[in-house]
């Protein structure tokens, strides 16, 4: 019963689940408080003296116990409203006692409720830790006796009964030593009831590495593996296509980062192993040309690629981009989305099925069952957030060889948690922007003041620029959201009336050949305005529009806001970004406001994110928990952070089969999911 309870509110499978049910904090039970000291600011309170008087007050289901305690400085009630009639009993007046509990005050006055209760003479002999933990627990829990308290003894008695060899070590003894941390089975025990302050701080030092180390160790190990025993397909020769391509079509010069990534990708494409890399680059930093140059490279290796995007729109647009920049070349690229036609779709599978076709771009379309490659050699994925992991992989069962894999993601990831979450792949990325770009201006202005938003718009559409106004959307299925993002349409042609201004409406709710025929008058210059969801939030390139204006942006995250603003500032002319917002703000909505207006360098504003949201939030991570660390917090730990990832790459370095005699309880410890002892059930 309690062991079912257990598993459905906390988890709790094995004893040593049990173990590594940390406690949250610990009170101190050394310190002992006086009455006349009780203060508001005081969240708990621990007393010694004398019950003085009892009653009982109320009738049946009302009915509660108070009692006045009193230690010489002054007195203060007691009072229990559950359990009376047994209170009641352990309660003897004039003998000295220790009282513990949750402070309130009730009329100015100290009161404590359901406060734990111990005669002197017990808490004298020294039963009890004097650093108590405190644990997380559920009302479920509590309801049927699983209390933290009761959380407590039970990992008081387990501790109690087992010993070193029981919770084996797992770190080598040489990187205890170089970091000066504690054993495990010390560790564990410290965290729970340590003696005193710095006891736990041994143990929580030496736990958080452990936490960290083990996760960066696994990806590292993974990544090794597949550096020197993966088998992938080789791109020895850089030949005709690219070669034609950079030294005659390239529109404008690399940047240096940009060249790093292709020589990076080209060294890794060289090898005969599979690559598997994510591309990093912030909005507008040059991703697509590195994408067409490796695409490029391949071809001229007899392999064909794919490159897919995650929205129809994106897709098209590549597509466009692309077959433009490749016009002057003889190399065939078509586009399969959802929508191609039944005839033009049979064509674009009998070519990828033959090998006639080199370069395919798409949408998830491209994943589907009837599509069947000659030689996939290349997979790109643009804004690889919106890929599921399980999707890929459908991908890679297309191919004999498994395909080299570039992950390319305009979500820009601070490098902590790249690293953290995505250790297992190679990391590139373009920390350059191309020459020439004028910063764009970003300003908060409140609703109160649209008007003036909408005159300073109306005097760039005057000069030939275009805008876009974005409305929040948060859910496609949101009634309140459609609502409003259809009254603002209705307010913007008001203000920008047809024929003087054309505008153009995308929203998640259209069907897509719609959605298309409306972004399409935008990005040639039919229509203006561009009012929209954020479905045209990643990659859309449209070089003439200088405006975005952002809707209720005290709604949007940091990160989305950044996607948004960076659809300007593509083209020539200075742009502008204007957050709209209510007049009341959170602290978090005005913070993330602030570092807008002050900021447009996307790994900054990542980092920030991060802080204010924690890793869990951040759009782009995994979902499988890389980041999901009991104690770590990979903002707050970031020291441990580094210094264990340097240890786990040292490590691999030096023995990546984890060989030697020191490591081989480390391998071990891997190997078995539950380290290398069997723990019973908790039944
Ligand atoms: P993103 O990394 O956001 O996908 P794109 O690949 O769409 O960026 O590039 C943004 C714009 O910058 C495009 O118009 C592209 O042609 C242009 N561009 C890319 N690289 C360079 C460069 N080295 N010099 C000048 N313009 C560039
Ligand atoms: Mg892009």
């Amino acid at each position: 019963m309690r062991a079912d309870l257990l598993k459905k509110e906390l988890n709790i499978f094995h004893y040593e689940d049990l173990l590594l049910h940390f406690p949250f904090r610990h009170i101190d039970r050394t310190q002992v408080n006086a009455v006349i000291d009780l203060n508001p600011l005081m969240e708990y309170a621990q007393l010694q003296g004398t019950i003085t008087h009892v009653e009982t007050l109320g009738k049946l289901r009302a009915k509660r116990l108070v009692a006045e305690f009193s230690d010489g400085t002054g007195s203060m009630e007691l009072a229990w409203f559950q359990g009376v009639n047994w209170v009641q009993k352990t309660l003897e007046p004039g003998l000295p006692v220790i009282v513990y509990g949750r402070l309130s005050f009730f009329n100015g006055k100290p009161q404590i409720i359901h406060p734990e209760i111990e005669p002197l003479r017990t808490a004298e002999a020294g039963a009890r830790p004097f650093l108590e933990p405190v644990y997380s627990t559920t009302e479920k829990l509590r309801a049927k006796g699983l209390g933290a308290r009761q959380i407590g003894k039970l990992s008081f008695q387990l501790l109690a009964n087992i010993q070193e060899k029981d919770i084996p070590e797992n770190l080598p003894g040489s990187i205890r030593k170089q970091f000066g941390l504690i054993g495990r089975f010390h560790a564990i025990r410290q965290i729970h009831f340590p003696q005193h302050k710095d006891e736990y701080e041994e143990a929580v030092k030496r736990l958080k590495f452990e936490e960290l180390f083990l996760a960066q160790l696994r990806m590292g190990l993974l990544r090794s593996a597949r550096h020197r025993f993966s088998k992938g397909v080789l791109f020895d020769k850089v030949g005709s296509l690219f070669n034609d391509f950079y030294h005659h079509h390239l529109p404008f010069e690399l940047t240096n980062a940009q060249k790093r990534v292709i020589r990076e990708i080209r060294i890794d494409t060289a090898k005969g192993k599979q690559m598997n890399r994510l591309l990093q680059g912030d909005v507008g930093s040059g991703k697509t040309i590195v994408a067409v140059l490796i695409m490029l490279l391949a071809a001229d290796n007899g392999f064909q690629s794919c490159l897919m995007a995650p929205t129809e729109i994106l897709a098209t647009q590549h597509y466009r981009s692309i077959t433009e920049l490749l016009e002057k070349m003889d190399l065939p690229v078509r586009l399969l989305t959802g929508s191609t036609k039944a005839a033009e779709k049979r064509k674009i599978l009998s070519e990828l099925k033959d090998g006639s076709l080199k370069i395919i771009i798409g949408t998830h379309a491209l994943i589907e069952d009837p599509v069947q490659f000659q030689n996939l050699g290349m997979v790109v994925i643009d804004e690889q957030h919106r890929f599921g992991v399980e999707q890929r992989a459908r991908l890679w069962k297309k191919a004999v060889l498994p395909p080299h894999i570039l992950v390319m993601t305009a979500t820009p990831i601070p490098r902590t948690l790249a690293m953290t979450a995505y250790g297992d792949l190679d990391y590139s990325i373009i920390d350059e922007l191309p020459p020439g770009r004028k910063p764009i201006s970003t300003v908060h202005r409140y609703e109160s003041n649209r008007h003036k938003v909408m005159d300073f718009i109306r005097s760039e559409l005057d000069k030939g620029r275009q805008a876009y106004i974005i409305f929040p959307l948060i859910e496609e299925s949101d009634k309140l959201d459609y609502e409003n993002l259809m009254k603002g349409y209705e307010n913007v042609k008001a203000y920008f009336p047809e024929p003087k201004y054309w505008i153009s409406m995308v929203h998640g709710r259209q069907p897509s050949a719609q959605k298309e025929a409306n972004m399409q008058r935008f990005v040639s210059g039919d229509t203006q305005i561009m009012v929209s969801t954020t479905v045209i939030e990643v990659g859309v390139n449209v070089p003439n529009a200088s405006v975005m204006v952002i809707e209720n942006s005290e709604k949007f995250g940091l990160s989305q806001l950044h996607q948004l603003r960076g659809r300007v500032g593509r083209g020539a002319d200075k742009s502008y970004c204007i957050l709209l917002s209510g007049a009341k703000l959170s602290r978090e909505a005005r913070e993330r406001i602030n570092i807008m207006v002050e900021t447009n360098n996307g790994f900054l504003i990542a980092e920030k994110d991060l802080e204010l949201r924690g890793p869990g939030e951040i759009e782009g991570t995994r979902q499988s928990g890389a980041l999901n660390f009991r104690l770590a917090n990979i903002v707050q730990d970031r020291a441990i952070l580094e210094l264990s990832r340097n240890a786990a790459a040292a490590m691999i370095e030096e023995d990546p089969e984890l060989e030697k005699a020191d490591n081989l309880q480390l391998k071990n410890f891997l190997q078995h999911k539950r380290g290398s002892v069997l723990w019973s059930r908790i039944s």
